[in-house]
């Protein structure tokens, strides 16, 4: 057993840590930086569209990113492995940052393209490998996917404020003029750094590389040879489809209950086979359910607690005032905090600790209590802006929920994945935050800030529905158990 890297874990956790951490610096830096150059008026050097245009690219931008790790993951599975996938998506998705870097709509569109198609390949493929440097047995499973959760949290906490400062400080750009460079291209100088990231995070992949050569293989051909193009071409045309599908919400809400009644027909469908390998699948699609309930409350962190911040909460903090945005951050603090505690109560609890399905209705339960939290929070708003400590309570709630829930949906992933689809099994994971994602923008467009009674009524609603999907978790966490048929 390996256990000469950080934290008494194998060598290859710190390589993949530091892979990943690089990689959402990029990707979050972006992500900071997007919807303000899009909606900015060419004056400021943005691109100069309205709030609506630019809220739906970014949706869509963001539910892709996640929907193509179907793709992604099947490419690795089939096709080359997870080790070369993760080295082909970091090297297309540097070159989207960098040609985000020249200032023209077309290389910005080319640019997210690009990034949104690397990342599908990288994201769930990252993740399997660090499952895979652990036996199905070993108890450090959960703990190292707590480590690998810093990783990420350390690379979104930062680069915000990093790409942030390059696109938008008065300091960075007189410095562009003071060198004879148009200041209004700082926007680009923000894209370009999300880059050197993404490249710094290859360049550690590449040097540290012999600690991962066990892992993330690529698999061998079928027997006369050939790989299996046309399911490629299946798997392709039916991502396309569902990322239309899913822009289809926007104008027919009503189609969310669809997508609900096909999630449930086909856990029963799965559940109720005979073999022990569609029981597990039942199993997977549970936690899919769960997860996107999880993510539809926690992605309005974006939308509905930027609103909260920037309209109803005095941003002051011992005296200072700071800018709302900066609230995006919290929540990668909060993980950085917990997460160590977290990798040490799983190691400590070892063989004690509760069952994934239990730790993830307790997840459910944890992001219900940070909108129950946010009742009160909304009915002092009726007489004025409300201190800073609601929102700091909210990120912990959510944040302990979500250590309860995603680093451990990642573990058990790859516990539950048969290994000729554990890519595939990692991209389903990662549409459940996708369809979240979409489900949390039609959420939040019933967000309305001038009525307190009214805003205490919509996280009430919000958190009364996911403490009944809680109650319904908890009720099956047995039944969960059994579809698992021996995985914990
Ligand atoms: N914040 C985590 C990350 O960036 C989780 C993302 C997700 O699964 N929705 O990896």
């Amino acid at each position: 057993m390996d256990t000469g890297g950080l934290g008494g874990h194998p060598r290859g956790l710190t390589t993949l840590f530091f892979t990943e951490m690089w990689e959402r610096f990029s990707y979050y830096g972006m992500r900071a930086l997007l919807i303000l150059f899009m909606v900015k008026t060419a004056a400021d050097g943005g691109l100069g569209y309205d709030t609506k245009k630019a809220a739906a690219i970014y949706g869509t931008y963001t539910m892709s990113v996640y929907l193509l790790s179907i793709l992604g993951g099947f490419i690795a599975d089939n096709f080359i492995g997870a080790r070369r996938a993760v080295l082909v998506g970091g090297i297309i998705i540097a070159t989207g940052h960098f040609t985000m870097a020249i200032n023209s709509e077309v290389t910005f569109f080319a640019g997210l393209v690009l990034i949104a198609m690397g990342t599908g390949l990288l994201k769930p493929n990252i993740s399997t490998m660090v499952g895979s440097l652990y036996t199905p047995a070993d108890d450090r499973r959960d703990a190292g996917f707590s480590i690998f959760y810093m990783g990420i949290n350390l690379g979104a906490f930062v680069s915000p404020l990093v790409t942030g400062w390059l696109a938008q400080s008065a300091g960075w750009k007189s410095l562009l003029s003071g060198w004879g460079l148009n200041p209004l291209h700082s926007w680009h100088w923000g894209f370009a750094a999300a880059g050197v990231g993404m490249t710094l995070g290859l360049i550690v992949y590449v040097l540290q590389r012999e600690r991962l050569a066990h892992v993330g293989n690529a698999p061998a051909p079928e027997a006369d040879g050939s790989r299996p193009w046309g399911r490629l071409g299946v798997v392709a045309l039916g991502s396309l489809i569902l990322i239309a599908a899913m822009k289809a919400c926007d104008t027919y809400p009503a189609l969310v209950y669809v997508l609900f009644a096909l999630q449930i027909a086909a856990i029963l469908f799965f559940a109720f086979k005979p073999d022990p390998d569609s029981k597990r699948i039942a199993a997977i699609l549970v936690f899919f359910f769960a997860a996107e309930i999880f993510w539809a409350i926690f992605e309005q962190t974006g939308s509905t607690i930027s609103l909260f911040a920037d309209e109803l909460t005095r941003n002051e903090f011992l005296g200072y005032s700071f800018p709302s945005s900066w609230w995006q951050s919290v929540n990668s603090v909060w993980v950085i905090l917990l997460a160590p505690i977290f990798a040490w109560l799983w190691i400590r609890l070892g063989a004690r600790q509760p069952s994934s399905p239990a730790k993830f209705a307790l997840g459910l339960l944890f992001v219900a209590l940070s909108f129950v939290l946010m009742v009160p929070a909304a009915k002092l708003t009726a007489e004025g802006k409300v201190g800073p400590m609601w929102l700091v309570g909210l990120f912990f709630l959510q944040t302990v929920g979500e250590m309860l829930l995603s680093p451990v949906g990642l573990s058990t992933m790859t516990k539950l994945a048969p290994q000729r689809l554990l890519g595939l099994v990692m991209g389903i994971w990662f549409l459940a935050a996708a369809l979240g994602n979409k489900l949390a923008g039609v959420l939040a467009g019933e967000f309305r800030s001038e009525n307190a009674g009214d805003l205490a009524t919509f996280f009430w609603h919000q958190a009364l529905a996911v403490g009944a999907c809680t109650l319904v978790l908890f009720a099956l966490v047995p039944w969960v158990k059994k579809l698992m048929g021996g995985v914990r």
